[in-house]
């Protein structure tokens, strides 16, 4: 197989650089093709993606039976809006419900998925005047203004204040410190059971299980973020679902569709009830394309056992990880649940991505000192070596450069 570029990456590149809004920090290729977990450049070199689509990849690139899925789909309909009733909408909803609970709202997108879920929380709160939202620091929820103050990093706020009155930010995984913050208008706590963005921290089932019992004991909503956690990442086709604390609300993205944009939010039915029509909706949402690619995703993460391949691949992901740990004190932490990888270092990440690259391996660095990977769920045991030799070498260099 070998890559179908019609023009140079440079090429790609000028234009870009005359009619794109550059609010993006870009490497310099332009990818032209993919196949699972491998994606080729418009000059033809390969890479191995330990990061596809940021996530949203969770079976790789262009897997067969999502392109079936959507060819089929698009013949017969690409778009039918909300005021009509369509199969594959209902479909993907029970697949979701019958894996975690509740109801069913789609939209396109995390942020979306995000503004869903507040607002929710707040129409199911209003009657009792509660508004406020308890979220965390170094979490990460999204860009559109409700989603981007639920986000806790300052360095997103930046440019855009005034931002959406009544939100609080706690620390992670501090009971304490929520309890604090909680008051008569406290209407949700909402939070990611594994911080992605923010460094992949794991909230410990103790914390998850002490704010259902605040939640359950003050009458607040609990929200999970498994935009990323979510859609079989972490092994479990939910991130809570390790800890067995079920939210009342949870926002889904990225890798509902394996790259195709959708979103959702699952609410608990009483929950769900409070939205009556005209209160909240999207045009595009749960399109049959996004939803018959959703099927299809959810469909074979079951046939291909993908949930324990993502769980043993994550376990090899360990063993080697603590090998480069025992050679290496740059590093400072493992976290890993599933096909969510983090390796925390004393130094900054960041050098590592090019470095990476450069030897055909594509990685993420988060959080300045976190490598962060999203492999998808059905990377083979051969990749995740390729990969981790590729680190190692890379990892060396940068200890060697300290020291
Ligand atoms: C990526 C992400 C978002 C935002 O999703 P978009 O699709 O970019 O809007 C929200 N929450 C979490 C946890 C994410 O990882």
């Amino acid at each position: 197989m070998h890559a179908m570029a019609t023009q140079s990456s440079q090429e790609t590149i000028s234009k870009f650089d005359k009619y794109v809004v550059s609010n993006y920090r870009r490497y310099p290729v332009c990818i032209v093709q993919g196949e699972g977990s491998y994606v080729w450049d418009a000059e033809g070199r390969r890479y191995l993606d330990l990061f596809p689509g940021w996530g949203c990849n969770v079976l790789g690139h262009s897997p067969p039976a999502v392109v079936r899925a959507l060819q089929e789909q698009a013949e017969k309909l690409i778009h039918v809006p909300n005021s009509w009733y369509t199969e594959a909408q209902g479909e993907f909803a029970e697949m979701l419900c019958t894996r975690s609970f509740g109801k069913a709202f789609f939209c396109n997108s995390g942020a979306e998925a995000n503004e869903a879920a507040i607002k929710i929380a707040r129409a199911a709160k209003a009657g009792v005047g509660r508004y406020r939202i308890i979220s965390f620091e170094n979490g990460f929820h999204g860009r559109t203004f409700g989603a981007l103050t639920a986000t806790a990093q300052p360095k997103y706020h930046e440019g855009f204040h005034p931002l959406l009155p009544g939100f609080r930010y706690a620390p992670y995984n501090n009971l304490d410190a929520v309890k604090q913050l909680i008051d008569q208008e406290t209407a949700a706590i909402m939070l990611e059971p594994v911080q992605g963005e923010g460094g992949v921290n794991i909230a410990t089932t103790e914390f998850l299980q002490g704010l259902r019992a605040l939640c359950d004991a003050e009458g607040i909503l609990l929200i999970f973020d498994e935009v990323q956690s979510g859609s079989g990442r972490t092994g479990e086709w939910f991130g809570y679902q390790h800890s067995g604390v079920e939210p009342d609300i949870m926002s889904l993205a990225k890798g509902l569709a394996a790259g195709v944009a959708a979103g959702a939010v699952i609410c608990r039915d009483e929950v769900a009830a409070c939205l009556k029509p005209g209160m909240h909706g999207s045009t595009f949402g749960g399109n049959p394309l996004a939803m018959a690619a959703g099927i299809a995703t959810f469909r074979t993460i079951e046939e291909e056992g993908l949930l324990d391949n993502a769980k043993e691949m994550g376990e090899k992901f360990r063993e080697r990880f603590e090998q480069i740990a025992e050679e290496l004190p740059i590093v400072q932490e493992i976290r890993i649940r599933g096909m969510m990888i983090g390796m925390e270092l004393k130094i900054s990440a960041m050098p590592a991505v090019a470095k990476c690259m450069e030897r055909g391996v594509l990685i993420n660095a988060t959080h300045d000192t976190v490598i962060r990977l999203l492999p998808p769920l059905n990377i083979t045991p051969e990749q995740v070596d390729e990969g981790c030799d590729v680190l190692l070498e890379v990892l060396r260099e940068m200890a060697q450069q300290v020291s």
